[in-house]
């Protein structure tokens, strides 16, 4: 059987710790350089080979390009691609070898074999970063026991419950790149995690680039000379600069030595200069500590930690320590390597089961005792951590006049988490649907969070009246991963879910809800506008000074109409009633047919004689959309009006509607009996009949629908 393991994968170092078999202490597994910690550096070789830790960062050092480092500060990014020796990494791609590389590597070095890991993550890291960590993990081929927060863990690793005492505990990690601060309280056997809070954008990174800059303005001062205008030049001093900062970790002055064009600066910095010159950034890691304080309930203070510990290389800064001291009255515990702590916290929680129990059987004759230093026997110690980031769904406001972030899941609870919301809704007869927008943070204007995801729920059952009532589900597990969930309340039915892309454009969300519903009814209509209207002409000898103004007429109507939603059939009737033109979206077939009107009118196509063509109501429409319309062009009165009456109200029935437009010696009486829609039926002549035909192909495509 093999071990599980505890891996601390850092943005720029990682380390993998395990429990001593024989003491039942957390220890590094070294790597092959003999190195507690090694570089989070990939490079991939030709070939496809690829190289991780040291070799990997000597290959960065020697100016080989295939290489790759910082990428945990893009996981979960889906634009993150990065293309080295011809193939297309992700950041979880890269994470995936680097695990892969520190697992083969602990194997080695152990002789064991990894069966399993606690992986560590910042307590920042949102769904998407947790996901592609798994996901890493899975690639890895590594069995992935859970996610744990990187301050939960260094909690673990200095097994502050050994005394079983109550204690609040504050975690100041300050890495290469990061800071992230945690307030802990420890209960005897349980550790609870009651806040994080921290900056992405500070870190030991930032205090070398302080100094970088302090170094430049001597030598300006001194050679009038700017040392930032050689890119290759200020490389070389960072690396001084760290060094330098590293030295006043031990000592109370660093010598510092700069050679460039001939000139060379030569400048001792003392600690305090050094603390002078980076003590904003210390005010800033104290204004965050603060404003975690602050967001506690009830708020705390100094006064009321009982205990600091220190995690990650740059709170080795003798300022980071001064600054513990003189807040809290005390030092910062002691008896971690700040490096370390996180790895051995991961690898104790790797070997106890989820109630604190540890689930590996020690050699006979240990006996650990707390000052031996971490120890996965100081109690079986149960952990509760919180929620980084509040949980919550796009929602609209109760006088629907803007959308907000509605909170299921406060920042800061206890996880694993559960919250379920009641959400009313209107469904359709089939196909109802529900879109959840997830949000990741607690600003009350949705887009000032991270949408974190688009959650679609489908088939939703229809019930009642069309109203339906939808418990919708957030759920954080232990690994501070976000499923989400919905019931149908009425039938007790789970919906099926799916995701999709965030879309690009989120813009609607910024407008109010009153505001989309009328958009939206706009392009609803554009839909519920498709349908067929044909025009009847009318084709009578009497027509013969008035069928040039229907041409024109008929033309400007088509033209006005949207062909792709309103399809158009043109009619011709005298005696007989002639289809010229099935109801079509073709704008050519359309017009060529309008064209040979007048020929068609020439050779009496339709006979002589005026007699009701309304009969061919019945059959004419397709089932294509939801309007059929009928235009009719009459200059006189029909034999068989009567029963055009007739017909026309049973076309009504069926929900086609009718316009009469009347010229020359057409009744306009009887126009209105034979149109629904009264508002648009007139008598007119011939100059303003093209006027009267835009007014209605305008109304039709205005998508407000024809009153009756
Ligand atoms: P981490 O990400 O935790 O490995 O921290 C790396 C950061 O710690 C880098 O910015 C290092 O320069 C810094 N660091 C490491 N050792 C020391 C030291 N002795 N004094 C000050 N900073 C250090």
């Amino acid at each position: 059987m093999g071990i599980a393991v505890g891996i601390d994968l850092g943005t720029t170092y990682s380390a993998v710790g395990r429990i001593d078999p024989t003491t039942g202490h957390a220890v590094i597994i070294r790597n092959p350089e003999g190195e507690a910690v090694t570089p989070s550096v990939v490079a991939v070789m030709p070939g496809g080979k690829t190289l991780i830790g040291a070799e990997a960062k000597e290959q960065q050092e020697l100016g080989y390009t295939e290489t790759a480092a910082f990428f945990k500060r893009s996981m979960g990014q889906k634009d993150f691609s990065l293309t080295l020796c011809g193939s297309q990494y992700s950041a979880s791609d890269l994470a995936g070898i680097l695990l892969r590389g520190l697992v083969q590597q602990a194997q080695e070095v152990s002789g064991e074999t990894v069966d399993a890991a606690v992986v560590t993550v910042p307590a920042y890291f949102k769904n998407s970063e947790r996901e592609a960590t798994l996901e890493a993990a899975s690639k890895a081929g590594l069995k992935v026991l859970g996610l744990l927060n990187e301050p939960t863990a260094a909690v673990f690793a200095y097994g502050l419950n050994a005394d079983g005492a109550s204690r609040k505990v504050l975690v100041y990690d300050l890495g290469g790149g990061t800071f992230d601060v945690t307030m802990a309280q420890v209960d005897g056997e349980e550790i609870r995690v009651l806040g994080s809070d921290g900056s992405h954008m500070l870190g030991g990174k930032d205090w070398d680039d302080a100094l970088v800059r302090w170094i430049t303005d001597q030598f300006s001062d001194e050679f009038d000379v700017d040392l930032s205008d050689d890119s290759e030049q200020m490389g070389q001093l960072a690396v001084v600069a760290e060094k330098a900062k590293k030295r006043l970790s031990r000592a109370n002055s660093a010598p510092i030595r700069v050679s460039y064009q001939g000139h060379t600066g030569k400048y001792e910095l003392t600690r305090d200069e050094f603390d002078d010159i980076t003590s904003f950034m210390l005010q800033e890691t104290s204004d965050i500590v603060d404003r975690l304080f602050a967001s506690m309930d009830p708020p705390v203070s100094w006064q009321d930690v009982d205990g600091a510990i220190l995690v990650g290389g740059s709170t080795r800064m003798k300022q980071v320590h001064d600054y513990i001291e003189r807040m809290s009255g005390k030092p910062p515990l002691g008896g971690v390597n700040v490096d370390e702590a996180v790895a051995l916290g991961a690898a104790i929680r790797a070997n106890q089961n989820a109630s604190g129990a540890p689930t590996m059987l020690l050699g006979s004759g240990s006996s650990p005792s707390p000052s031996d230093g971490p120890s996965m026997l100081l109690g079986g110690r149960k952990v509760t951590d919180v929620t980084s980031h509040s949980l919550g769904m796009i929602a609209e406001s109760s006088d629907r006049s803007r959308y907000v972030n509605d909170i299921l899941i406060p920042k800061n609870s206890p996880i694993p988490a559960r919250q379920t919301q009641r959400r009313e809704l209107r469904v359709p007869t089939s196909g109802g649907e529900l879109e959840v927008y997830l949000l990741q943070g607690q600003e009350p204007a949705p887009l000032d969070n991270e949408v974190a995801g688009k959650y679609v729920f489908t088939d939703i059952p229809y019930v009642g009246d069309g109203r339906t009532l939808i418990d919708v589900t957030y759920s954080y597990d232990e690994n501070g991963v976000i499923a989400i969930s919905a019931v149908q309340t009425e039938t007790d039915t789970s919906l099926p879910m799916h995701r999709e892309p965030v879309p690009e454009d989120m813009s609607w969300a910024t407008r109010s809800p009153l505001e989309n519903d009328l958009i939206e009814k706009k392009a609803n209509n554009g839909v519920a506008n498709r349908g067929e209207v044909y025009i009847f002409i009318d084709m009578s000898l009497s027509m013969f000074s008035g069928i040039y103004s229907a041409i024109a007429a008929a033309q400007q109507f088509v033209y006005q109409l949207n062909l792709e939603y309103m399809h158009v059939g043109i009619i011709g009737f005298a005696k007989q009633t002639k289809i010229f033109q099935v109801a079509s979206s073709n704008n050519s077939e359309i017009d060529d047919c309008i064209s040979k009107l007048h020929d068609l009118f020439e050779n009496k196509a339709c006979g002589l004689g005026s007699y009701n063509p309304l009969g061919l109501l019945r059959t004419l429409y397709s089932d294509y959309g939801t309007n059929k319309i009928a235009l009719i062009l009459t200059d006189g009165e029909w034999v068989g009006s009567h029963h055009a009456i007739l017909d026309a109200h049973s076309a009504w029935r069926r929900g086609i509607d009718t316009i009469g437009i009347g010229m020359g010696d057409a009744n306009e009486s009887f126009l209105k009996r034979i149109s629904s829609v009264q508002d648009l039926s007139e008598l007119t002549d011939a100059s303003h009949l093209v006027e009267s035909f835009s007014k209605i192909a305008r109304v039709i495509s205005s998508g407000d629908g024809l009153v009756r």
